[in-house]
């Protein structure tokens, strides 16, 4: 599924070529486990194949100098894509590493594979004949010094900075990002929101529990892991997580937090069946997973001021790696 060109270029001893399939299970067993038709998260033309497969890219008619913002999945794919096509490429990132928030998502705990997806993708970039520009923040001026015929804007999104009502601020109440990057640590008892209903916060409470941290977590949605696909993730993801002494209550919408003193937190809840009004407490941190907002502002200050401007990935609208690639591989077709 991931790459059905495996064989040939196994036969012509390109192996580093090969996109390995990273066995994470959500564009393909995990989409049709839940509705959706068959796709992969790391090659955007599966179930796509008569207008992305083999064979069906072609070089542009005027190649251009083209810039692109933000070496996560989506601009990565933007570049390789772009650059085959024989544009002028320059990807700014403004980390030290390419990646972006795969590099996060690659700790949580079962996904490291995740990261096999920028292995990928840097090394097919690593052949190409591109301007990659790693530690440097792009803005209105720096873009415009550099007088772009194209302007792809894949900056990302992050983590909602007030997700709820209250007074509540770090170190009680803290992201997902925040814990797995190692920005916070976690006290002995959490209680974690999962408004994700996938492996960002899945994974997180897993992480917590193999750290010896008891883990209580709250959802709006009917159950854990809602979003995670049937088949296979949902059934080992509770089974591991109940194992490991997770405990859940569904239905929750959190209504406020309340604690800016250590071990002072109270999440007010309402359960959405019977209205129901539940204070949890008593906890030492909350770990939010509750949304991300797109990160717009770049996008907005160019507008109508460079020739071709487009956005991709989560800077459209918070998603998965999924749809940052698929975009990302479309916009550099459409250059
Ligand atoms: C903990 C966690 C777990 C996740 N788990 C999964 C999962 O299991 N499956 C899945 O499909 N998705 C998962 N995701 C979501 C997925 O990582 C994102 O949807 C995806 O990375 C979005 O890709 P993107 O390229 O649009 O943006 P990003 O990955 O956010 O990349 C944007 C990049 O732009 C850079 N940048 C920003 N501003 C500038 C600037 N001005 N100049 C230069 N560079 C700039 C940033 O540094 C960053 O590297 C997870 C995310 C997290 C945080
Ligand atoms: S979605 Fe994941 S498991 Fe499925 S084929 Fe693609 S890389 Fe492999």
């Amino acid at each position: 599924i991931c790459d059905p060109e495996l064989p040939n270029k196994a036969m012509e001893s390109r192996t580093d070529d090969i996109r390995n399939c990273i066995a994470c299970n959500q564009g393909c067993i995990g989409r049709m486990g839940l509705g959706y038709r068959l796709g992969c998260i790391h090659n955007p033309a599966v179930g796509e194949e008569k207008e992305l497969g083999i064979g069906t890219l072609e070089p542009a008619e005027t190649p251009k100098k083209v810039i692109v913002v933000g070496a996560g999945p989506a601009g990565l794919e933007v570049a390789r894509v772009a650059t085959l096509r024989k544009h002028k490429v320059i990807l700014f990132e403004k980390n030290d590493e390419l990646g972006g928030q795969n590099i996060i998502a690659g700790k949580v705990a079962g996904r490291q594979e995740i990261t096999g997806i920028t292995r990928w993708l840097t090394s097919q970039l690593n052949k190409l004949e591109l301007d990659i520009r790693l530690g440097i923040e792009a803005d209105e001026s720096l873009i415009s010094e550099e007088n772009p015929d194209a302007v792809v804007i894949a900056v990302g999104s992050k983590p909602r900075e007030k997700p709820f009502p209250g007074e509540y601020s770090p170190p009680q109440v803290v992201s997902t990002v925040q814990i797995l990057t190692g920005e916070a640590e976690a006290g002995e008892r959490v209680l974690l929101i999962d408004l994700d209903g996938h492996h960002q916060a899945t994974g997180t409470a897993e992480l917590l529990a193999d750290q010896g941290k008891k883990v209580h977590v709250i959802t709006s949605s009917l159950f854990i892991g809602s979003a995670l696909g049937p088949l296979q993730d949902l059934y080992l993801t509770r089974q591991r997580l109940a194992k490991k002494g997770v405990t859940f209550t569904p239905d929750i919408a959190v209504l406020e937090i309340q604690g800016t003193l250590p071990k002072d937190i109270i999440v007010k809840g309402l359960n959405v069946y019977s209205n129901e009004m539940i204070d949890f407490e008593p906890y030492d941190t909350v770990v939010l997973a509750a949304g991300n907002a797109a990160d717009e502002a770049l996008y907005m200050a160019l507008k109508g001021k460079v020739g071709e401007l487009f956005r991709v990935g989560d800077c459209v609208a918070p998603r998965k790696t999924d749809m940052a690639i698929i975009e990302g591989h479309r916009i550099g077709r459409m250059l």
